[in-house]
């Protein structure tokens, strides 16, 4: 969610600073026409270069809609052609951002990522097209006629419309809360984009500046995305082993670093099978991403997790993490549909056999083992405090797990 941010607010300032983009325009023109297709022209080459079809093919349909608005919308909206565009745009741009919010991402390697990519902004240049071509048809006219435009003053976008761009807004936010997609939030931001646009359509400028923000917006986005490609884990979404090296370097003289990993993960990994232990991977990783204490985690690797408190000590840390024990020793998991499980586990990992209604249910826990170390005397080198919690990881080991130790 919060990756919509700094779009959002890139996408209000072009609408707060379009009074100052009519004034330059005598003086800077070219620049500002020049604007929307530079930015939706690198937007569309880093999806190619990254291979994503799904922010390409919302990059496709921002330039479809602003190609329409140059070619087609120059003109007043009491006539039927630009009329029927104008209702078609309106039903279209949610309905093929839904589309692209809701198709799987396949890449832009193979066909079946290509067709994706196509898609949305095919559906909205057939639909247009047809529009454009048969004006004054039957559909056409009852459409245009069902969705008046201009319901309020100032206020453009028919309410029919208005009320899909809502249900694509409420779909995108929906799938966003449950999981982070860099897709949704390129579809969301084409989908404010063209909002805004149809709102406002007879303030000047209005499509030249909202298309240039959305350009801007979709290029920090792909940034975005190829940052955490490098910096976090793709399991868990934690930070990763780059991350916690660049954050070590920043470390001042006063600091906490725990190392944590999962008891008898390879045991869990044999008897439930490896996808069933990446679930359980990623609980673990929820709850050492919750941390309190300002504690900062990160996936060191496999089921290993790090976890630094900066400028604080041992002593400050250790309920913290003694709470995060508790914590995941007593969250337990639901694993379905798994009636051929031997029927015991070693210890570090209870199984608690409970059968729901016919439906086989078994519920796991797991436990972790923690070791921390701070520097001595504020003179060891961060790689140096790491061993000594690594150290202090195997010495919670041979104590019996589920332990802290330092
Ligand atoms: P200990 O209590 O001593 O830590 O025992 P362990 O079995 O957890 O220790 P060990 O290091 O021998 O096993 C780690 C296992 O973690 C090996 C591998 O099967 C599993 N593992 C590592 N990364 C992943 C992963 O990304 N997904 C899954 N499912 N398993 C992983
Ligand atoms: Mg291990
Ligand atoms: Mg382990």
């Amino acid at each position: 969610m919060s990756r919509l941010i700094l779009p959002m607010i890139i996408l209000l300032s072009a609408v707060l600073l379009r009074g100052y983009a009519i004034e330059w325009m005598p003086v800077y023109g070219q620049i500002l026409n020049g604007m929307p297709w530079v930015f939706t022209a690198i937007a569309l080459l880093l999806t190619i270069w990254f291979s994503r079809s799904l922010p390409c093919a919302s990059v496709l349909v921002l330039s479809g809609m602003f190609i329409l608005i140059k070619t087609e919308l120059q003109v007043s909206l009491d006539q039927p052609g630009a009329l029927a565009v104008f209702s078609m745009l309106g039903v279209m741009l949610p309905c093929c951002l839904v589309l692209v919010m809701l198709l799987p991402e396949r890449g832009l390697r193979g066909r079946a990522g290509i067709q994706l990519c196509a898609a949305a902004p095919a559906l909205l240049g057939c639909t247009l097209g047809i529009v454009k071509y048969y004006p004054e048809h039957a559909w056409v006219s009852v459409l245009t006629a069902a969705m008046p435009v201009r319901p309020w003053p100032g206020y453009i976008l028919s309410f029919q419309s208005s009320i899909l761009f809502g249900i694509a807004l409420l779909t995108g936010l929906l799938i966003l809360f449950r999981q982070r997609k860099d897709a949704v939030i390129s579809a969301l931001i084409v989908l404010v984009t063209g909002y805004v646009t149809l709102v406002l359509f007879d303030r000047a400028m209005i499509s030249t500046v909202m298309v240039s923000a959305a350009g801007l917006g979709l290029i920090i986005v792909m940034i975005q995305s190829t940052r955490d490609m490098a910096y976090r884990d793709e399991l868990t979404g934690l930070p990763g082993r780059r991350a916690l090296n660049e954050r070590l370097k920043g470390l001042g003289k006063r600091y906490v670093i725990a190392m944590m990993d999962v008891d008898h993960f390879k045991k869990f990994n044999d008897t439930y099978g490896h996808d069933m232990g990446d679930e359980v991977l990623k609980m673990v990783a929820r709850h050492i991403g919750r941390v309190k204490g300002g504690g900062l985690a990160f996936r060191f690797g496999g089921e290993e997790f790090c976890v630094i408190f900066p400028g604080r000590d041992l002593e400050y840390s250790q309920p913290f993490l003694e709470e995060l024990l508790g914590t995941i020793e007593q969250y337990s998991m639901s694993l379905r549909n798994h009636s051929d499980r031997p029927q015991e586990l070693e210890q570090g990992m209870q199984r608690r056999g409970r059968r729901a209604g016919h439906r086989k249910s078994t519920t796991v826990s797991v436990t972790i083992s923690i070791g921390m170390a701070e520097p001595d005397q504020g003179n060891d080198s961060p790689a140096t405090v790491l061993k000594a919690a690594d150290t202090a990881l195997y010495r919670a080991k041979n104590n019996g797990r589920n332990c802290l130790a330092w």
